[in-house]
């Protein structure tokens, strides 16, 4: 894949690059390397400024950055406007908590026979992140903040489709002053990937992205022996019963399906309702789908822009075709349409069964399957019955079938009566296919850290636990 801007809304390709000698990817790796010697070395509180001043900078910038990433993948510049508001929170949650977070854990020294012992979270080098387009700026800054402020350095190997993003990120660091080498992008495909990741200096990576990218990535880290955090789809259920507002349901399940012009990791992409409010909610939710503008993502009223690449697009017209071939009903949507860009209409899929590829694969694109249950048992069968577990949705107003859903549903997080989304208060991450560890919360700054037991014998000082925290 050429390393390319290509306008998702027009096709035009407005940019290429050259990718990065093995060279110059050798002198990044150093020079990551060495930033790291010089970032662990400094304060909690001196990383904070910098994050801090990388905020100041997205917030100043906001438009303009959003206006790239609208012109890169397609997104809307509302929600690319967004986008950037909720990286810059996010830097400012890290600086903010990071001492916290890093702060030395005390345990019982008499339990293990020490006058003093405790825990201690330490960096342990430059990380690789490869990292996806559909939230260009989001992805990379969940990664980086807590990585940074832990004292890690960053080697950013962005999606092919995002170069300008990819870059912009590099300079927003070293422009709030982390040193030379503490945040670089590498302009490389992904065959390099394997050659940067076995490189010893390198000491783990994080992937967001496809499952097969995050196998391919396992098998390297595996035989490496390095760290590995891996954010990859998902195909969440939305389960409606009975007792739910199906007014706010339905609104919400349109929103979940469509944002991001139906391209997130976390979208609802299986609505599966109960018998007794399947015709009434389908109703509503195939009228809310149909109403949705497609069009221009730079236009204000716009709320679907086009699908990211031309690739993507024929593969969820395909799964679609599929569907239909093998006796699947289309309430809205599903006609490819004609004309410049790589738009594809909201559309509802139902009648739909397991030997239809919607039934068990991820659809990245604006397409939803609907699927009628019985019973709460029944529900909980098909929500589980795919191999990923990112995210899931559950909308009763019964207490206890809240409970029951908060345990059954499979996957990384519940969220009742409410869409799935993220936040840095709270881990994210998936079970199953789609992935393993967590980002976001303490957690996610912890996973790129040396979690260190520290044990003291005779002899020690009197201060204690509790001060440190590098
Ligand atoms: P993708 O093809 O896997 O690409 C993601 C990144 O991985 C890109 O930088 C890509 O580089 C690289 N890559 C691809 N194949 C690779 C391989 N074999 N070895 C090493 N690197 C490889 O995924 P995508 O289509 O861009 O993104 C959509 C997928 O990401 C969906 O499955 C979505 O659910 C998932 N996602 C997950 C989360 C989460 O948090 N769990 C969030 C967002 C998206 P190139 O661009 O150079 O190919």
């Amino acid at each position: 894949m050429p390393i390319a801007t290509t306008n998702p809304a027009t096709g035009q390709t407005l940019k290429t690059y050259e990718p990065m000698s093995p060279e110059q990817i050798d002198a990044a790796i150093e020079r990551a390397d060495l930033a790291y010697r010089q970032l662990r070395g400094t304060t909690v509180d001196q990383r904070g400024r910098w994050l801090n001043a990388a905020a100041d900078l997205l917030e100043a910038e906001r438009d303009e950055i959003a206006r790239l990433m609208t012109t890169e993948m397609g997104k809307t510049y509302a929600s690319a406007q967004a986008e950037v508001t909720k990286c810059a929170a996010a830097c400012r949650f890290y600086a903010a908590k990071a001492a916290e977070f890093l702060a030395d854990e005390p345990a019982d020294a008499g339990a293990v026979k020490a006058t003093r012992a405790f825990v201690r979270y330490q960096p342990i080098g430059p990380v690789l992140a490869v990292m996806p387009w559909n939230f260009p700026l989001w992805q990379v800054l969940r990664f980086a903040a807590p990585a940074l402020m832990a004292g890690n350095t960053g080697l950013l190997k962005h999606a092919s489709n995002v170069p300008q993003t990819a870059l912009l990120l590099e300079d927003l660091f070293r422009r709030a002053g982390f040193p030379e080498g503490a945040f670089t992008t590498l302009l490389v495909g992904s065959a390099e990937v394997d050659r940067v990741l076995s490189d010893p200096r390198v000491r783990a990576a994080t992937l967001t992205g496809s499952e097969g990218a995050g196998r391919s990535i396992a098998q390297i880290a595996g035989r490496e022996l390095k760290r590995t955090v891996l954010e990859l789809g998902g195909s969440d259920p939305f389960v409606v019963m009975p007792s739910a507002d199906l007014d706010r349901a339905a609104e919400v399940a349109t929103t979940a399906r469509c944002q991001n012009n139906g391209q997130s990791c976390i979208a609802a992409k299986r609505f599966i309702v109960h018998a007794d409010v399947f015709d009434a909610f389908a109703e509503k939710f195939a009228a809310n789908m149909a109403a949705l503008r497609v069009g221009d993502p730079m236009e204000s009223g716009t709320d679907v822009g086009p699908l990211a690449s031309e690739g993507g697009r024929d593969e969820i017209h395909a799964q679609v075709r599929d569907a239909v071939d093998k006796g699947a009903t289309v309430l809205c949507g599903g006609e490819l349409p004609a004309g410049p860009g790589w738009f594809y209409p909201p559309t509802v899929v139902t009648d739909l069964r397991p030997e239809m590829r919607m039934w068990s694969e991820e659809v990245f694109g604006p397409v939803a399957g609907l699927y009628r249950v019985s019973s709460y048992d029944e529900a909980i069968e098909v929500a589980n019955g795919t191999s990923f577990g990112l995210g899931s949705n559950a909308w009763t107003r019964d207490p206890q079938e809240q409970e029951r859903f908060a345990v059954d549903l499979d996957a990384g997080n519940v969220f009742v009566n409410g869409m799935t989304t993220s936040y840095p208060e709270l881990p994210f991450g998936g079970v199953k296919n789609s992935g393993y560890g967590r980002e976001l919360s303490a957690l996610g700054m912890r996973e790129f850290c040396n979690t260190k037991t520290v044990w003291v014998g005779e002899g020690a000082a009197s201060a204690g636990a509790g001060a440190h925290a590098e």
